[in-house]
């Protein structure tokens, strides 16, 4: 399974590191033509709005729109995720549109908004430590989207078949649990099956 890995700012490493600890490859993705083969992409920390304009000069931001719409899996973390987000505010910025939510960006103000937390999950027992860094705050999410994790009653992971966005910064922490998550959801198969022939009858 080939990963692509957004690599024009923030903990792209940290994210290949993890990911090739669970035993996927990965590639820096910083072209339309490096885009090619992935069965995923990772969109990761930084500042959204460079990654944006850097998305829209390289021809990147349809690519990845195209990429999501014939099934390629996607995981934006914390910019990732606003780039992911329908709806964009403080201040209002355009954004890929992938996932049916509101999102605040700096929601938990800019200075003392470096932290770790502990929050509830559905994806384990115990509760998943979330490392926060300048993070976006979902403040709305469509029916349609799963909340896989949670802090401050806020939704902090969420999904919607194979889009996933995390407010926080799962590669810096020692918990593989969402990456995998992720890995599972594409071998799990968010790309559509070629339908078997059927058997001949004689
Ligand atoms: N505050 C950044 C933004 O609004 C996101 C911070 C991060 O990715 N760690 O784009």
């Amino acid at each position: 399974m080939k990963i692509g890995i957004l690599a024009i700012q923030g903990d792209f490493q940290a994210h290949a590191e993890m990911l090739r600890e669970l035993g996927a490859d990965t590639v820096e993705v910083r072209t339309v033509a490096d885009l090619q083969g992935c069965d995923g992409l990772v969109l990761p920390g930084g500042e959204s709005t460079t990654q944006l304009q850097f998305l829209e000069e390289e021809g990147l931001y349809q690519a990845i729109r195209k990429f999501a719409h014939n099934d390629g899996a996607i995981f934006g973390t914390c910019a990732g995720a606003i780039l992911l987000a329908n709806k964009v505010e403080n201040p209002s910025q355009d954004s890929l549109k992938l996932l049916d939510m509101t999102i605040l960006r700096n929601g938990y103000g800019r200075q003392l908004a470096t932290d770790v937390f502990f929050g509830p999950t559905t994806l384990i027992k115990d509760t998943l430590e979330m490392v926060f860094i300048r993070g976006p705050i979902i403040e709305k999410v469509a029916p349609s989207i799963t909340v896989l994790a949670k802090y401050n009653g806020k939704p902090t992971l969420v999904q919607k078949g194979h889009i996933l966005a995390a407010t926080f910064h799962p590669e810096l922490t020692h918990d593989p649990t969402v990456h995998q998550h992720f890995l599972n959801l594409i071998s799990n198969g968010s790309k559509p099956k070629p339908k078997s022939p059927k058997p001949r009858t004689k």
